[in-house]
């Protein structure tokens, strides 16, 4: 039997491993789809992950990246419509594995956990006939942080993102699902990650000579795109005043 995880290098994809490879399975394959977006940090963790539970680590990309992928597709992603998700992780992702897996001899899983099951459940239909499964969502149940404790105990260093207050470790701390919380983390912790996606999104505003925005700003009663100029203004404006609690999600396997 052959067992794929979709390995996103969150400390999710590792755990789901970690509790596949306990139950000694004959073949053991991580698949990373890389977006080119990723954090340099991602590429030690995965590596490292990969050893600690003596699995395969396969790669795969498109070669583009996110932006490419906006600029070629005219459009940027969105909570509604991640195109960058779906060419950049899914369906590449859904083609190594029919290229590569036999529906009846391959188990797919992947590192939701069982505060997501929901997405679990509407991610099941979408990879039929392969059977998926997410360990997380099984007894016992764990927290986030007796994941990091897991990973420490197996002397696996977590990605650097979670340190910086990010909860994901997907596309560098950069994600067009992510809310106004999550970005002004970005800038805090990563200003010159976070000048380049504004630069890129001017560009991309210039290129299609539109008022689109990764970001919605409610202010006033009306939804309007939002910068991610107009975002960085607003804060250095306010200081520390402006507490933003919208982190946004980001589920790229699943939604
Ligand atoms: S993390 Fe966000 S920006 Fe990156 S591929 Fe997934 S949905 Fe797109």
């Amino acid at each position: 039997m052959k067992h794929v995880v979709l390995f996103s290098g969150g400390i999710g994809s590792w755990a789901a491993a970690k509790r596949v490879w306990a139950r000694n399975p004959d073949e053991l394959i991580l698949l990373f789809t890389d977006t080119k977006t990723e954090d340099e940090d991602l590429y030690r963790f995965i590596t490292e992950a990969a050893d600690n539970v003596d699995g395969e680590l396969v790669t795969i990309a498109d070669g583009r990246d996110v932006w490419e992928v906006f600029f070629d597709n005219r459009m940027i992603g969105n909570t509604r419509a991640d195109i960058c998700s779906r060419v950049l992780k899914r369906d590449l992702a859904r083609t190594w594995i029919e290229d590569n897996c036999d529906p009846d001899d391959t188990i797919i899983y992947m590192g939701i956990d069982w505060t997501e099951a929901h997405r679990y459940e509407r991610a099941r239909p979408r990879w039929e006939p392969w059977r998926l499964e997410a360990p997380l969502t099984e007894s016992p149940l764990l927290s986030k942080t007796e994941l990091f404790q897991w990973a420490t105990d197996n002397d696996l260093r977590p990605p650097r993102l979670y340190d910086m207050g990010f909860p994901h470790n997907n596309c560098g701390g950069f994600c067009v699902k992510q809310g106004h919380a999550a970005f002004k983390n970005l800038l805090e912790q990563m200003p010159d990650r976070y000048a380049y996606h504004e630069q890129k999104e001017q560009e991309f505003r210039e290129y299609v000579g539109k008022d689109v925005a990764i970001l919605r700003d409610r202010q006033g009663g009306d939804t309007k795109p939002f910068t991610l100029v107009q975002l960085r203004e607003r804060l250095e404006q306010s200081g520390e005043q402006l507490v933003l609690d919208d982190w946004g999600g980001c589920g790229c396997m699943v939604d």
